[in-house]
């Protein structure tokens, strides 16, 4: 295992130093999966009145500290409500909250980027862990292992380090680790699950009567995991080894420059959480242009009049807004055309 990298604020994760046989082959037992709130009909299990009580409580008991924090430093479309946000500095202190809130039967949302997020406006009745301390970066000899709170474009600038490619194609895509490997982020027909090794998980183990037992972390190859468009590894995911390729720096660096100057041309440049709905035979971005609706405004928010799939926050945009945007493109869209738009984002309620 070679050396330390270090991330952009020059920081290290001491508690990643714990972490072993990072690049081994490990085995995939039969990890609980980790069911995100569903965007359409997204519901939490807390109601909101209670929250700070039990973040309190989990507090107190894991010895960590929580913040009430607003959408606008949570997501990348920064409008909404806020939320009670623990963000541990370690893999054990994830763990550890995870359960503490998982024994009461809560299932904490687990945040990366924010960058495929909304959250809903008023404060959230489900706690947040945030993944962003969780950023350490690891060379292995064919790639990075990299915690899930590590940026996508710092892994690319670590490999390309080592004289290696490969994530290019999500330059500008505001993502974690965590999250790419869960959405199966992609662009330019490439997608995330191409450079994935190995995927490191929590595996949760429960008694008959639904009783948590047992968190284990595990390791899990790429052959026993299946992606789909945009359907990644349904896991609580701790980090990833991601494989490179060789390729020289100044290959590395051309090619990001050439997809941030295609996503310069194409999406627009105000807060969002990028594509709103997943693209079916016609793009949907085609689709609700052709339905007249790009630059219409509602409150804050915008269907963007340079991309007709992606909603913008122009200044003050509630999630009313937002929701209100994307509820008006699934009913035109659907009226015009019979096409039932597929939501992209999360929408935390
Ligand atoms: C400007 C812009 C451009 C974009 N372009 C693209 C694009 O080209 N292609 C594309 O695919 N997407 C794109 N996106 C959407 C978004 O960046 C991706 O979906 C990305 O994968 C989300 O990563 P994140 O870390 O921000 O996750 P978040 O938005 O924080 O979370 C997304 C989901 O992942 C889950 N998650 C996050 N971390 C973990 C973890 N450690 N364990 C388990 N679950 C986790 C969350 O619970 C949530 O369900 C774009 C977004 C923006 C704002």
């Amino acid at each position: 295992m070679s050396e330390w990298r270090f991330n952009e604020e020059g920081k290290t994760n001491p508690c990643l130093s714990g972490i072993t046989n990072i690049c081994s082959n490990g085995r995939y037992g039969d990890y609980v999966s980790y069911e995100t709130v569903d965007c359409e009909n997204g519901k939490t299990d807390y109601c909101s009145n209670g929250i700070i009580d039990v973040c309190k409580e989990v507090a107190t008991e894991c010895g960590i500290e929580f913040q009430v924090e607003t959408a606008s430093v949570l997501t990348t479309f920064k409008g909404g409500g806020s939320a009670c946000v623990f963000t541990p500095e370690c893999e054990d202190e994830f763990v550890k909250i995870y359960s503490a809130f998982l024994e009461r039967g809560i299932r904490a949302f687990i945040l990366g980027g924010g960058s495929n997020v909304v959250i809903a406006d008023g404060l959230l009745g489900v706690p947040i862990i945030s993944t962003r301390l969780l950023n350490g970066l690891k060379a292995c000899g064919f790639g990075v292992y990299a915690e899930c709170g590590a940026r996508i474009c710092d892994v690319t600038a670590a490999l390309r380090a080592s004289g290696m490619g490969g994530l290019e194609f999500l330059s500008g895509v505001p993502a974690t680790v965590g999250g790419a490997v869960r959405m199966n982020a992609g662009a330019f027909n490439s997608q995330t699950a191409d450079c994935i090794k190995e995927v490191r998980v929590l595996r949760l183990e429960y008694d008959n009567g639904g009783i948590l037992t047992k968190c284990a972390v595990e390791q899990v190859s790429r052959d026993t995991l299946s992606f789909g468009y945009r359907q990644g590894v349904n896991a609580i995911i701790l980090g990833a080894t991601i494989t490179g390729r060789e390729m020289e720096y100044d290959k590395s660096v051309e090619l990001s420059k050439k997809y941030l100057a295609i996503r310069a041309a194409k999406q627009p440049k105000y807060p969002s959480c990028g594509s709103v709905f997943a693209n079916g035979e016609i793009a949907s971005g085609k689709l609700i242009e052709d339905c007249g609706l790009k630059g219409t405004r509602i409150g804050g928010a915008m269907i963007s009049d340079m991309h007709g799939n992606f909603i913008v926050n122009m200044g003050g945009a509630t999630a009313n807004d937002f929701m209100s945007l994307v509820t008006l493109c699934e009913k035109e869209v659907y009226t015009k055309f019979g096409v039932t738009l597929k939501r992209e984002f999360v929408y935390l309620n």
